[in-house]
Formats: structure tokens, sequence, C-alpha cells
């Protein structure tokens, strides 16, 4: 016999949970008890080891109609009395505990409905559920009721409150439930057309070319006609994007299935609740032109998950209607994405042609998440709607409440607040002010919903980021203590915590750039550490980083020092890469030896851009990690062509002081033989497998003189899936254990969370 403690979250409040529980441990002979614990769902179970597991199973996969189960957490009780029956505890609410609720994708009830001609919800673009329908977005205060949210201005007709008030209906106690006679209303800014005619009107402007904006769930989308060349390209020339790729919204999984090869698992993603934009592999055949996602394996692809985007698909007004679209996030460059109708006039206005608006209010901004596929799971780049604000648990965390406020690029933020950790939407580029503003407003919202009484604020340590000048004025204004935190780290706990792993590890963050303790610029670091401290046991190569921002855009400078740190005849050597004449060369060794704008780094995401360059993959990015995933594809080229090779590329290290990786020399010979007629694919592989290699030997290294066995990867450089998974698999056969993420993106997304949970230890 064993006992177990489950918390369940997700919606499991209000829906007839309890009672659900109690007759499934009834029928499994489970004896124990079941409390609602307000932002979580406590169970213990008592009884034979397969009743428990069948136990489980059953309720996470037959739970009652309007629950949706999101994580399930079974820890085994040690010393648990003796229970004699199943019982439900009565709980009043304690104070605070809450729980709040991500936005949910139309269901597939709410879709029939939709297109049915006798339901008296049909065409209406707000059609909801208990199962469905937005939540965060439209959450003024808590608790979550009608009245508190932005529904609050649309009284409900007899019908709808009929519904609202039955428990035998699908819309019992589901706050944004209206219709076509009480529901808000979608209209085009700056007309009088409403309703279906507006729809109308914005699917003929897509068909002609044009490019549209439409309100959704969090926000505004930028949508054209996916297979339109000069209605693609226009999009790119107004938003000034000239590279960066497009997510595509198609009409339903037969037409992603067309022009995308959908593995194993993804399906369940793209088709469920929470309709991610889903990285896929592009098919030949793909109808959607190239230029959405230029020189790419892969494209971003969602499925609608609002009413009023399957009504663009498919209303039936004899409009001939495309079933790919392009949605990218309406937004002006740097700024948060727009989500009301001033700010969409003022700052998207001039990207296209018509706005598609509605009256209900968006109170919290949520982007569309983002995710790839690694190791049969998904593997975040950008967690936002559907996922956000769902919390992470973490044990010996209950005693201490906090916010931190994250990073710069990508900015989100986290609250903690009784053993839970509650991870922001994406909020975005904190170098623009709307951003700031933006990150104010949200933080705001959420400390009130969540009622949290935080005792400490954490930030990076960056002098120079306007998140740490935001947090030191928050902390000042609420008279709390101000953490900072050193950004590497930051990203370690962040996986650490994501896994609820407590325990000492070898952590290898490799990123961008961030602020080092000494100064310089870090960004690729070995860690020996735990949630309580660090020490830095070693790193890459420093080499010199010239040229302040510009460096971080254009790789050939990197390559340039690197090259220099090589070869007696670098300048010859650079010429002969086309990285730049002999006139820059000059400059940038100037610069260099001169200590003007230089600095000492660290940053393994720069490596990655200077060998891009090396390999004439791309001399400079258009935007963030553009060169870096360029070489990434171009050795997913190689080892799809080619199986797996080895190397014989140089992956060692030295060892004085600490483990340093020699990527200098990595690079130096990379260049070496590409001159010689190396192969560009083969070459880029090899880059990608040293790298990994060298992990492996400076890991290794570390838990001879440590003792550790446990890694976790963490850093923007992570959301390199061919490197994580060379690595991951490296590390494995030497024994390790990995730590990976998986919900939480391995970029600066994610170090709210590695913050937040710093917090907790260290209060
Ligand atoms: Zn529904
Ligand atoms: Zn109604
Ligand atoms: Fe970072």
């Amino acid at each position: 016999m064993k006992t177990v403690n489950i918390h369940l979250f997700g919606i499991v409040q209000g829906v007839g949970f309890r009672p659900f529980v109690s007759r499934t441990a009834d029928s499994f002979g489970i004896k124990g008890t079941v409390a609602n614990k307000g932002s979580y769902v406590e169970i213990i179970a008592q009884g034979s080891e397969s009743d428990i597991a069948a136990f489980e199973r059953e309720i996470k996969e037959h739970p009652p109609e309007r629950a949706v189960i999101l994580g399930l957490e079974s820890i085994e009780l040690d010393d648990a009395p003796v229970f004699e029956g199943f019982e439900i505890i009565e709980s009043e609410k304690e104070y605070g505990d809450i729980f709040v609720s991500p936005d949910i994708a139309t269901c597939d009830k709410c879709r029939q409905e939709l297109f049915d001609k006798g339901n008296r919800r049909y065409l209406h673009p707000f059609i909801n559920c208990t199962q469905c329908g937005p939540r965060l977005t439209i959450l003024d205060a808590m608790p979550y009721d009608r009245v508190r949210t932005s529904m609050k201005k649309f009284p409900m007709c007899k019908e709808c409150e009929e519904e609202y008030y039955s428990p035998l209906s699908r819309r019992y106690d589901a706050q944004p439930v209206c219709c076509n006679e009480c529901g808000p209303q979608v209209y085009i800014i700056g007309e009088d057309t409403k309703g279906l005619a507006a729809i109308t009107k914005v699917r003929r402007a897509i068909m002609e070319g044009k490019i549209a904006a439409v309100k959704g769930i969090g926000g505004f989308h930028l949508c054209c006609d996916a297979k339109n060349e000069a209605a693609v390209m226009r999009l790119r020339e107004l938003k000034h994007r000239p590279m960066k790729p497009f997510a595509v919204m198609m009409k339903d999984i037969d037409t992603a299935r067309r022009e995308c090869i959908i593995k194993p698992g993804q399906e369940q993603y793209l088709t469920g609740w929470q309709k991610p934009i889903m990285l896929l592999e592009k098919r030949d055949s793909q109808t959607i032109c190239d230029m959405i996602a230029p020189d790419n394996i892969t494209v971003g692809v969602m499925l609608p998950y609002a009413p009023v985007q399957m009504l663009l698909f498919d209303t039936p007004d004899g409009v001939d209607m495309t079933d790919c679209l392009v949605m990218t996030s309406g937004n002006a460059r740097g700024a948060p994405i727009c989500r009301d109708d001033e700010s969409a006039v003022k700052e998207i206005g001039s990207f296209c042609d018509i706005i598609l608006s509605h009256d209900r209010d968006i109170l919290i901004r949520a982007d569309d998440s983002v995710c790839d596929w690694l190791f049969d799971k998904p593997y975040m780049i950008r967690r936002s709607r559907g996922f956000a604000p769902l919390p992470f648990m973490l044990k010996g965390a209950e005693g201490v409440q906090a916010v931190s406020i994250g990073g710069e690029l990508k900015n989100s933020f986290c609250v903690l607040k009784n053993g839970m950790l509650y991870l922001s939407p994406y909020i975005g580029d904190m170098a623009d002010v709307r951003t700031v503003k933006a990150l104010e407003e949200s933080l705001s919202r959420m400390t009130d919903m969540l009622e949290a009484q935080p005792q400490a604020v954490v930030c990076d340590k960056h002098p120079m980021y306007n998140s740490v000048t935001f947090a030191e004025g928050y902390a000042k204004d609420k008279g709390l203590p101000l953490i900072q935190i050193q950004h590497h780290y930051a990203h370690i706990l962040s996986c650490m915590a994501e896994n609820g792993y407590e325990g000492k590890v070898i952590g290898v963050s490799f990123d961008g750039t961030g602020y080092g303790d000494d100064k310089t610029v870090w960004g690729g670091e070995l860690f020996v550490c735990d949630m309580q401290g660090y020490e830095r046991a070693g790193s890459i190569k420093p080499f010199v980083q010239v040229g302040g921002d510009l460096s971080a855009k254009e790789g050939w400078r990197i390559a340039v020092q690197l090259l220099r740190a090589g070869f007696d005849d670098a300048q010859d050597i650079c010429k002969q890469l086309s990285l730049c004449d002999e006139k820059t060369f000059k400059l940038q060794t100037a610069m260099a030896d001169n200590h003007l704008n230089a600095v000492k780094s660290t940053s393994m995401g720069r490596v990655f851009d200077a060998v891009s360059a090396i390999l004439g993959i791309r001399l400079s990015s258009t935007f963030e990690g553009e060169a870096s995933t360029a070489l990434m594809y171009a050795a997913e080229l190689y080892e799809r062509a080619k199986g797996d090779s080895d190397t014989d590329l140089p992956c060692g290290y030295v060892d004085n002081e600490g483990v340093i990786l020699d990527t200098t020399a990595l690079v130096c010979e990379i260049a070496k033989r590409y001159l010689a007629g190396g192969d560009r694919g083969e070459l880029a592989y090899g880059f990608h497998l040293s790298i990994a290699k060298m992990i492996v030997k400076g890991c290794t290294a570390l838990r001879e003189k440590h003792g550790i066995n446990t890694t976790a990867l963490s850093g923007g450089v992570f959301q390199n899936r061919l490197l994580t998974r060379l690595a991951k698999e490296g590390l494995e056969k030497a024994g390790f254990e990995v730590l990976l993420h998986s919900l939480v993106p391995p970029n600066d997304g994610g170090i709210a969370l590695g913050q937040a949970a710093y917090a907790a230890f260290n209060r």
C-alpha cells in the first residue's frame, strides 16, 4: 500500500471537481481526502500502487466536462495515517489563494455551434463556453466573476442569463458568455461597418491583396493572404522587416498537413486548447510563398483559436477565401502588441489598409506563444497566450512572496506566492519605453489579481538595463529590498526551477550577452551552482568584442577578432573570406588594440554569429538570431543528407584556473578548412558537434572536481535545437543527468522564473 499527495492545477474550481474525484476514488477503492486549495486541488490518495496509477490516469484523462487539467503532480508520502474512506474536505477560500486561467482556444462544440444555422449563436464572433474563451486577457481583478472582467459592460440577455445560471448548461458560470443579442460587436475602425458586413469586407480586402489588422484575444494581428507574394512583400516593407519569418494561421489541421510535415505529438498541440505557433517543417510542395520564412526549413503555424479568426476563414458570404493567412503581431518595431483602437490606429495604422476591431477590451496583452519541438516535447521559444500565467511549483518556496522583473530583450516577469511561480505573458523589448509601460501595467494587474504582497524585488545586474532601472524604482516605491542576480546564473536557475530541481548542478549557460560579475561581457559560462549561489567554474575562451551594439548584429566583426587571435595573416584571411576589406580590418584592429568601444567577452551567441559569417552564410543579422539560425539550418541539412558523422575539428579545453573551452581554436580551424575548399554544411555541422563535445568535456572535468552528475542547459543559444540535441545526447552518453527546458523558454523570456526561484531560497 502507498499514499500519495496529488496536486492538480488547472480549471478545477467550481466545476464539480471534488465530487468527481470522490466518485472516482470510490470506484478504484482509493481512500483519502480531496480539498480545494484555491490555486489547486489537493488529493491524498491511499491504495495499491496499480490502483493509484489507474486513479490518477482516470482523473487526468476523463475529468468532468468543464474542467481543464493543466498539471498533475504526485508525490509519495512516507508516513501517512491509515484512511478509513474517502472524504471531501470543505475549505474556506484562503486569502489570496486563487487560480488565474490562461485564455483557452475555442472548443469544438462552440465551433460547431458557430457554423450551425439553427443555433442562436450562429456566426457570433464571441462565442465561448465554460471550457473555452478568453480568461486572463479580460480579467480586471479577482475573484474571476463577470463584473470583474471586460464583459461587465455587456449585460446578459435573458437567454444567456438562463444558461449562465443553469448547472445543466455548458455555459454555467462562464463569465464571458454572450450571444448575437447581448455580446460585443466587431466593426471596422473609421467606418460604420459592423458585424458580419465588417468581416466580409475584411475578407474581400485580404483577397484583393490588402493588409488588414485584426483584433483577437490578446492583441491585434497584421494579416494578409499567405499565398500572395506581393502582399507579403508589402507587409515586410511596411513593417521594416526584411527577413524575419512571419507566422501563418492555417484554416484547419488538413491545411497544415498539406503545407507542412507534422511530427507525432505535434498535432495534439496544434489542435489543442492552447494553440501556440508551432515551428513545422515545410513541404517542398507548399503553396504559401517562400518569403514568409525565407531560407528557413520551418515555418511557424497556428490554427484559429478565436471565433473571429474562424469567421475570417469560413464566413459563408461567397468570398473565395484563402486557407492560409499571415498573422504577425500588430506592433511597431520594439513596442508591445497593440491592444486598443487608439494604439492600433497610431502605431500600426500605417502598416495596413483596414482595421477590424471589436468592443471587448483587452486588459492584459498576450502575444501568441511560439514553440519548437525537441525530444517529442514542445520546446518553448515564446511563452505567452494559452500558457501564461500558469504557475510552476517549487518545493521549499512556500513562505516567500516576491516579484522578479526579468531581462531586457524578451522581457517577462514572475510573481512568487505560496510556492507557486506565476510567469507572466511575454512583455517585449524593454529598450522601448512603451514596453516599460506595458510591464508596469501588467505587473500591477497580476500582483493585484494574485493578491500578492511581495517582500522582495529581483532583477538583473546590468547597469544599463531599463528593466533594472524599473526594478529599482519599483522596489523603492514599495519600500522593498532589491536583489540583483547575474544574468546567466538566472538562466540556469530558470531551468532548475522548471524541472523542480533544487540540488547542485553543473550549469551550462550559453547565451547572447549579459553583464558579468567582473564587468566584462559573459555568455558562454560553466557554473557549479545551486539555488543558493554559484561559482563560475569555466567559460569559453575570452575574445575582444568590438563595436558595442553593432557587434551583436554583425557577426563578421566577431569573426575578425577571433581570426586575429589565431592567425598572423588574419587580414589576408578576412579578405579571402570576404569578411571585410583592408581599411575596415585596420580600423577594427586599431579599435581592439586601443580599447575603443571594445570589451572582453565570452558570449557564445557571438561565436555562432562569427562562424555563420566565416562560412559565408550571414555576414550580419537583420533580426536577433538570424545568423545563428541560418547556420543551424545549414548544419541540419548536412546531417540529414549524410546521417551522423563524427568530427575531427578541435574541441579541446584548457584547465588552469578553471575550464576554458577553446572556441577560438575551433573557429580558426573552421576558417582554414573552409578556405581550403571544405564543405560549408559539413563545417557548420562539425561546429555544432564540436561545441557539444566541448560541453561534455568541460562537464566531465567539473564532475571529477566537484562530484556533481546533473547538468542544466539554458540560455538563448539553446534555442538551437541541433546543439541542444547533440549536447544532451553526448552528456547522457557520458552518464550525466541532463535538465532541459520545455515549457519555459531557454532565452531571456525565461529568466524571470530563475530570478523568482532565487528569491524563494535567499530571502
Ligand atoms: Zn466552448
Ligand atoms: Zn445573450
Ligand atoms: Fe540571456
